[in-house]
């Protein structure tokens, strides 16, 4: 199983971030170990000053394509969720210097906050209110039809040069509001007002 992540999804995230705005999908992949579930604590590697919390809808894969067409992309997946994608921002910072890959910042052990999966029977995929709160405050919100390029689209894209396979998961890109976690903090993840995941910071 892969999780392939979208970077600079939601222009203004990319804005928060001084980024360059992509006219294509930002691809990055976090390694299987980097999986966080059932609500399991997280702790702050030792690597890192400067976790920051990333809440992304997240799609579950659910049978095998490659080069798949954005009209057939919604086949390809009956099943989501929203996620954290953990970010070592300083070490990704380092790396971003000197133009090196990130996966060190971005696929490190539990740096990826999966919540329950729900059905997508009867939600709107391309118009889905999601948000993370921090110690009860709402700290990001986004919905999905601010994203740049569509979940459809973001699948299709992939696609193209990674086979999706069953129980592969796609985190869909962070809205704007990311910022550092801290030990001791409660993050909770909630699709429109369901709550998916909790996640305690040690
Ligand atoms: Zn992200």
């Amino acid at each position: 199983m892969k999780i392939v992540c979208i970077g600079r999804n939601y222009a203004a995230h990319v804005r928060e971030l001084n980024n360059a705005m992509p006219d294509e999908p930002v691809i990055f992949i976090k390694p299987d170990s980097a999986v966080l579930r059932n609500n399991a604590p997280f702790f702050i590697p030792e690597f890192t000053q400067d976790v920051h919390h990333e809440i992304e809808v997240v799609v579950k894969i659910k049978k095998n394509g490659k080069s798949i067409p954005v009209q057939f992309a919604a086949d390809y997946y009956d099943e989501i969720t929203v996620g954290i994608d953990f970010t070592a921002r300083d070490l990704q910072s380092k790396l971003k210097e000197k133009g090196l890959p990130w996966e060190k910042a971005k696929g490190f052990d539990h740096s990826a906050v999966i919540g329950k999966f729900i059905p997508k029977a009867g939600l709107n995929i391309h118009q889905l209110d999601f948000h993370l709160t921090k110690n009860g405050d709402v700290v990001q919100q986004g919905n999905t039809e601010m994203m740049m390029h569509s979940v459809d689209e973001v699948i299709a894209h992939v696609s193209q040069y990674f086979m999706l396979k069953t129980g592969d998961l796609i985190f869909t890109g962070t809205p704007e509001g990311v910022g550092p976690v801290a030990f001791g903090d409660e993050l909770k993840g909630f699709l429109g007002d369901t709550q998916l995941f909790r996640c305690a910071v040690r």
